[in-house]
């Protein structure tokens, strides 16, 4: 869709969740890049698309560095919260992440909305939407004020992007 004024969007998840893989389906042709490497330490990738500013990071392993990202959260107007569906046992660190972004004072007194993609759905043994639902808490009270939404990715093909990143952009307008 075509919005009125630029956005800033928040790309976040566990490492090997599958961010730079959605955002590489974001990026034009030129700026794309062929091979994805993980993140190591601390770093932000930033990038505009249209008019949404991209900002993405890993938040494990650097919760030492939270203090930096945090100052991220006061000018977003979405998020995108990643998710490795077929990562059973890090589903409950992904949870803890995700409450302790939510708990943030500056996300947690606005009306923000908050894409869930449940990534990697393609794998054979990969939970369910649903279970990701319940799994991250969705259900629960701390997002209950905010829009929320879960769309079943598969980052490779890009299958479920375009339905999530819609979703998003009519909340932002
Ligand atoms: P990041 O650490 O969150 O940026 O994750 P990456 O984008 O680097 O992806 C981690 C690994 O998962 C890479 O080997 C990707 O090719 C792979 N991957 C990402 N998305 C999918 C997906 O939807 N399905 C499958 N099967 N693999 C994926």
């Amino acid at each position: 869709g075509i919005r009125r004024k630029d956005c800033n969007v928040l790309v976040v998840g566990l490492d090997n969740s599958g961010k730079s893989t959605v955002l590489n389906h974001f990026k034009s042709p030129d700026c794309k890049d062929s091979n994805v490497v993980p993140t190591i330490g601390f770093s932000v990738e930033k990038f505009k698309y249209k008019n949404v500013h991209f900002t993405a990071w890993d938040m494990s392993g650097q919760g030492r560095y939270r203090n930096l990202w945090e100052h991220y959260y006061s000018d977003c107007q979405g998020v995108i919260y990643v998710v490795d569906s077929a990562d059973k046992l890090r589903l409950a660190v992904a949870k803890d992440e995700l409450d302790i972004l939510l708990k943030h004072p500056e996300i947690k007194s606005r009306s923000l909305p908050i894409l869930v993609l449940a990534n990697k759905m393609d794998l054979r043994d990969a939970l369910s939407p649903v279970k990701i639902v319940q799994g991250l808490g969705l259900d629960q009270d701390l997002v209950k004020d905010k829009p929320w939404q879960i769309a079943a990715t598969n980052a490779l093909t890009g299958d479920g992007l375009a339905a999530g990143a819609d979703w998003l952009s009519d909340q932002i307008q």
